[in-house]
């Protein structure tokens, strides 16, 4: 039961937060099939997945944002992320083009 509330509660808050984008017209009936159907087949979230931990996923991001581009956002790659994941790590690297940072704080990549 609470798995379905935590799910329910992340689709809520990506809802909400879609909404609140220019483009939010895109995430219509179209976006919530393709989104449940990305969900389905990758139900684990990348970033996490990527460090070793395992962590449901409940945002489908591009992984290149389409900037409302309707091209970009239809075509464009998908990946799996956690919220924190994506409101955090993703939300850095858009901004700093790193998307991680070694031991000693270095960049690891830039855009
Ligand atoms: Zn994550």
């Amino acid at each position: 039961m609470a798995a379905v509330l935590s799910s329910a509660a992340g689709a809520l808050i990506e809802q909400s937060r879609l909404m609140s984008e220019r483009w939010h017209h895109f995430y219509g009936g179209y976006w919530q099939r393709r989104r449940r159907l990305h969900l389905l087949e990758h139900p684990l979230c990348k970033f996490c997945a990527d460090g070793g931990a395992v962590t449901r996923a409940t945002v489908v991001d591009h992984v290149d944002p389409h900037g409302g581009d309707w091209n970009k956002f239809v075509f464009g790659k998908l990946q799996s992320l956690c919220a924190h994941c994506h409101d955090s790590i993703k939300q850095r690297h858009e901004k700093t083009g790193v998307s991680s940072i070694d031991a000693d704080g270095w960049p690891l990549d830039r855009k």
